[in-house]
């Protein structure tokens, strides 16, 4: 069976700071369709969001955002379990930080437990545990996590649903007329270093980070597909029916 990571983005789970749960009813409906046919990991973002709707505390510092993170997260992991109970699925939690894989060590503790909870179909549901490493705070909405995810724990393909539907050729928000690129096969310097603007004042990442985990892949020779997490229905459509119909595909080195 094929192994997937589907990554999903602070704004795709919430508006303003409360978490959206339809998002999360049409997340986990398409999930437990993808763990039919594919081994599915979840890395998931919003733990924040989903503290701030708890507690009022401003984001204005780093300190806060892991006070916030590590309120929201077990409130984060009960909406998803009981989102999943739904469709009969157990839902796990995993708390990694980058610095977990460049321990061969650490990543081979984590990797048999994902295995163990793939093999009994359990959903591993991983986010980056911010009160000890802050690179998801600080740069970017585990796009990168993800990335790492993916390679080190063997999938085949990373998704990430995010707030846009794709790759452009320029920045849709400020261009109109820029068209989506559908294939894409490798990314230039110029691509991957620029400061990039990001969708709402609750972003993080914006596009780069999504290139760079982009890049780390293609560079293993592995796959990275962004599709909208808004409509799943282009993500649906290659996921399950081998279809693209929307969506841009980041092709590995073969
Ligand atoms: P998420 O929260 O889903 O992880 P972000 O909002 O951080 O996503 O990043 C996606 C945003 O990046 C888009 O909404 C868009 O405004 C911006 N962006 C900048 N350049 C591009 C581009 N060339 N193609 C697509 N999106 C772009």
């Amino acid at each position: 069976m094929k192994r997937v990571v589907i990554k999903v983005g602070s704004h795709v789970l919430s508006d303003d700071g409360s978490i959206n749960q339809n998002r999360i009813d049409n997340l986990c409906k398409f999930l437990s369709e993808l763990s039919d046919k594919f081994e599915v990991i979840l890395v998931s973002s919003g733990a924040i969001s989903a503290g701030q709707a708890k507690f009022n505390l401003p984001r204005t510092s780093v300190v806060n955002k892991q006070i916030l993170s590590s309120l929201g997260q077990p409130y984060l992991m009960e909406i998803y379990s009981k989102t999943l109970s739904k469709y009969n699925k157990l839902a796990a939690q995993i708390l990694l930080t980058a610095g977990d894989f460049d321990s061969r060590k650490i990543t081979n503790h984590a990797k048999n437990v994902i295995n163990g909870l793939l093999e009994n179909k359990i959903l591993p549901i991983i986010n980056e545990n911010d009160a000890t490493g802050i690179s998801e705070i600080v740069y970017g909405d585990n796009d990168r996590l993800s990335s790492a995810v993916a390679h080190y724990f063997d999938a085949d393909l990373l998704v990430i649903l995010s707030d846009i539907d794709g790759y452009y050729d320029s920045d849709p928000r400020e261009n109109k007329n820029a068209k989506i690129r559908p294939l894409v096969t490798s990314l230039s310097d110029e691509e991957l270093n620029k400061t990039s603007y990001t969708g709402s004042k609750h972003g993080t990442g914006g596009i780069t980070t999504k290139l760079l985990a982009a890049d780390f892949l293609m560079k293993k020779g592995k796959d990275m597909f962004l599709a909208s997490g808004f409509d799943l229905s282009d993500a649906r459509a290659f996921l399950l029916d081998n279809n693209q119909i929307g969506g841009t595909i980041f092709k590995g080195k073969q």
